[in-house]
């Protein structure tokens, strides 16, 4: 007969807490309660198996068969696969020991490892060495003295600080837009942004491009919307595409300017001409060229005068501006809309004190006379990187931005040279899946202002060696000047003299 008390629990729970459910609850069970009084037994055992001699305790064998039934899933197992399955198709990630040196003359060294060996960096997005500056260091240290470390939670509960405000108001007046919203991060500002527009706009189609950063891509997915994906910077596809879609319909066109992996530049304002053509609103990822490109630093958009066709931008805090933390810049009521009903941002705690100042003083930095000076510095040094790699016969995918891509098909190999280059004493991380398909690669470069041209030269002299150490031939990469993916020329006037010309811009 079942225990009309217990019986209504879980049965599992029951097996696991019985003697302390028999404490705590049997004074409220008129048989246990009356076993406990008449019996003055083992509280801990059910007065009614007590008294009765014929129920007997269930054998050990029965026992073990009801624990074998209720066996727990072997979590352990299942991430020992997934794992030996990254390290089986070297896709595995270890993270170096890098302790990048802000002090001054230091930077962009860095302490290595466990013997702390002094490297050069070269794969950091802190692009202009903002993070180090003592103007952006001193505003987020007497922000910390003023203010404290943490934000202390969400806006909603901890409140605005004006320095909250002053930053969106620093951000909307870079972006030449109403106004503006930070985030934790730009993963999370274009996570939220998109997934939370292309979901409440009704029936919204959104238009990806294929080469959009894993950020996007997650939101146009947490988003359900209808997606149709047009080719990497294409802006013949993206109208064949839209020239299908309904009229009256809400869209979304979603891309970035300078490509994260490739250093490939969209030709902005076709793209975003077609999409206001067919009547939707350009999303635009700006992370890479925020603080790098155009007068104030404003990104691609600034550069090219075309700001106005950009609905909404997205930023980051955390490359150029030396910091961390994302953002969103378009009209007011779009902001307000995100602000409103973006989970990703209402539920989470605000960004602190010290990064506020920070990238505050970062942005108005980069936004003055100094800011172009560092711009220029920058240009200059990645242009002498290129030269340098094409006078070596080494590789390079051609990059019209500051990110240079050395390519070496196969994670293995590229970890292996990537590990010589350590040894030399210069540090690039290996890029491979999944931020790059299989078998594209790479290593990433991004020299900055602080790096001179001796230290180009040494580090173009350890990738010879590097490539040589593991029997990597040089030319595979080039067919007749070209590139072998892409068949564009090798060129090096890359880089910019004012007003700044795309000479190897995809016709
Ligand atoms: N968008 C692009 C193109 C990126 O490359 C990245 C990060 O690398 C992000 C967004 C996310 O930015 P954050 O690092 O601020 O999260």
């Amino acid at each position: 007969m079942p225990c009309p008390f217990l019986g209504s629990l879980n049965q599992a729970f029951v097996r696991n807490y019985g003697s302390s459910l028999m404490k705590q609850y049997g004074n409220y069970c008129p048989m246990i309660s009356r076993g406990f009084r008449t019996l003055g037994q083992d509280e801990t055992k059910c007065p009614f198996i007590q008294q009765n001699s014929i129920i007997s305790e269930a054998p050990k064998e029965m026992t073990e068969d009801i624990v074998e039934t209720v066996r727990p899933y072997k979590y352990e197992k299942f991430f020992n696969e997934q794992i030996s399955a990254k390290k089986r198709d070297y896709s595995y990630r270890i993270f170096r020991k890098v302790s990048r040196l802000a002090a001054e003359g230091m930077y962009p060294k860095a302490l290595e490892g466990q013997e702390n060996r002094r490297v050069t960096v070269w794969c950091a997005n802190d692009y202009l060495g903002a993070s180090r500056h003592p103007v952006v260091q001193d505003a987020a240290i007497s922000a910390i003295k003023s203010y404290g470390t943490g934000a202390g939670g969400t806006r909603n509960i901890a409140g605005n600080s004006q320095m909250t405000e002053k930053l969106e108001g620093e951000i909307a007046k870079l972006h030449n837009k109403p106004a503006a919203l930070i985030f934790s991060s730009c993963f999370v500002a274009n996570d939220a942004t998109l997934s939370t527009l292309a979901r409440i706009l009704p029936d919204c189609i959104v238009y990806s491009d294929a080469g959009n950063h894993a950020s996007m891509i997650q939101g146009i997915r947490n988003s359900r919307a209808t997606k149709h994906i047009f080719k990497h910077n294409d802006p013949n596809h993206l109208r064949e595409l839209l020239s299908k879609s309904p009229d009256g319909v809400p869209k979304l066109v979603v891309f970035e300017t300078v490509h994260s992996m490739s250093g490939a530049i969209c030709p902005l304002e076709e793209m975003c001409n077609i999409a206001h053509e067919y009547g939707a609103l350009t999303f635009v990822d700006e992370v890479h060229a925020v603080g790098l490109y155009g007068k104030r630093g404003a990104g691609i958009g600034e550069e090219r005068g075309v700001q106005h066709l950009i609905d909404i931008v997205s930023g980051t805090l955390g490359k150029a501006y030396g910091n961390v933390g994302g953002y969103i810049a378009g009209s007011s009521l779009l902001i307000d809309t995100i602000r409103s009903l973006a989970p990703g941002f209402i539920f989470t705690t605000a960004l602190p004190p010290p990064v506020l100042a920070g990238s505050l003083a970062a942005i108005r930095l980069l936004a003055s006379e100094e800011g172009r000076s560092l711009r220029s510095k920058h240009q200059a040094i990645v242009r002498y990187f290129k030269l340098s790699l094409l006078v070596a016969g080494l590789p390079q995918l051609p990059s019209v931005s500051h990110i240079v891509p050395v390519p070496i098909e196969g994670a293995d190999k590229v970890a292996l040279v990537a590990e010589s280059l350590m040894k030399r004493g210069h540090y690039v991380q290996a890029i491979n899946y999944p931020t790059v398909a299989r078998g594209e690669e790479r290593l990433r470069f991004a020299p900055g202002p602080y790096h001179t041209p001796e230290m180009v030269d040494s580090l173009v002299a350890a990738l010879i060696e590097s490539f040589h150490e593991n029997n990597i031939s040089f030319d595979q990469f080039m067919i007749n000047g070209a590139c072998r993916e892409c068949s564009l020329e090798y060129k090096v006037d890359m880089m910019r003299d004012e007003p700044f010309k795309f000479p190897m811009q995809a016709a």
